[in-house]
């Protein structure tokens, strides 16, 4: 429920309504949207205030359609919001690439990843060091130590890092390395983790579940924001279908519905819908076209023997390709995807001033 109050609305009567929300148990939200306040209400009984707020002076309307999301649905908060992590911004106008193995591996292999995607135009390195697999026997990921690997891997390219966090009990331990905190799809509906997530500073990507709808998706990203924080980007990832030729169906309509209904950051993992590495750019250009605020890729050096999803991931070439072809359906959607950046040789390095 919204209540919007008149536009002369004194403050005196503002503060009386809110003190009613509060002494009916409810949360009062109170924003103002151009020259109109609203007041949004979280928890307490709608249906008993409804009646009793008709009454108060200085309440011009009573919206009782509200989403069951109210801080991260658009009826509060109508522009869009921007993350911010040091110079990037995801919700603006670029269109923002994170790129990097499925699994860190090895220093070598994170090094090798990082450097070409960094090369290629890439703005944030993934790399799961807390793997959720489906079977007990698969590689489960190096732990603190594919942790350590990222934070070096920071330093090498300068770009901020994403990785998953499983467990309640490690958003600590993985906030202590990483820029920005995955949820996985198999747990967007674990509760704990959301609001362990929401109870720290790090921005965090939520993923979608496998089968939730988007709805469900938004309203666990309810728990990240009522937890205490709202730097959240959501994330298609493809759905389970009957269709079995690709590992996922991409939902691309999730992208603007999710916009229209939300002010966070939408985008989208190709690589895990489409589970096979000729498909990702296509599902990529889709995406980019379809209004998604970025895209997260699989990459590899040598996907052939990845200790996990090798199948889906673009080789360092297959990703330098796939940045042409997204600039140039970011260009034509007015957004944009970084250019390439120039490997730093050393007689530039000497060259560029500043330096000794
Ligand atoms: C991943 O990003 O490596 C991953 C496991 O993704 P998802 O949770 O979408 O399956
Ligand atoms: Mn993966």
């Amino acid at each position: 429920m919204i209540v919007v109050l008149e536009r002369n609305c004194s403050l005196k009567n503002k503060a009386a309504v809110v003190r009613l929300i509060e002494r009916q148990g409810g949360r009062p939200l109170v924003t103002e949207i151009g020259e109109e306040t609203h007041i949004g209400l979280i928890g307490g009984d709608a249906l008993a205030l409804t009646v009793d707020l008709a009454e108060m002076p200085g309440v011009a309307e009573i919206r009782a359609t509200a989403p069951p999301y109210p801080q991260v649905s658009r009826e509060h908060h109508p522009e869009p919001s921007e993350i911010r992590i040091g110079d990037l911004r995801i919700g603006g106008d670029e269109v923002v690439v994170m790129a990097g193995p499925c699994s860190v591996e090895s220093k070598d292999q994170l090094s090798a990843v990082g450097a070409a995607v960094a090369r290629a135009g890439a703005r944030m390195l993934r790399g799961g060091a807390f793997k959720p697999r489906s079977s007990p026997y698969s590689f489960q990921g190096l732990g603190e130590e594919g942790l350590v690997l990222l934070a070096q891997a920071r330093e090498e390219t300068g770009l901020p890092v994403i990785t998953e966090v499983v467990a309640p009990e490690d958003v600590g331990l993985v906030g202590r390395y990483a820029d920005v905190l995955q949820i996985g799809a198999r747990n967007m509906q674990n509760f704990r983790l959301l609001s362990e997530v929401g109870a720290q500073p790090r921005p965090v990507l939520l993923k979608r579940g496998i089968a939730s709808t988007i709805e469900e998706l938004l309203l666990a990203a309810e728990y990240v924001v009522a937890a205490g924080n709202p730097r959240v980007v959501l994330c298609e990832r493809g759905i389970r279908t009957f269709e079995t030729a690709t590992r996922n169906t991409l939902d691309v309509s999730a992208v603007p519905v999710l916009k229209l209904r939300t002010h966070l950051p939408v985008i989208v993992d190709p690589s895990h819908a489409a589970g096979e590495r000729s498909l990702v750019p296509y599902l990529a250009r889709a995406a980019v076209a379809a209004g998604a605020d970025g895209v997260i890729v699989e990459v590899h050096n040598d996907p052939d023997s990845a200790l996990s999803d090798g199948k889906q991931s673009l080789t360092l070439e297959g990703f330098a390709s796939m940045m042409n072809e997204l600039r140039r359906v970011a260009a034509a959607v007015d957004r944009h995807v970084s250019p390439p950046n120039e490997p730093v040789t050393d007689e530039r390095a000497q060259r560029s001033p500043g330096r000794s």
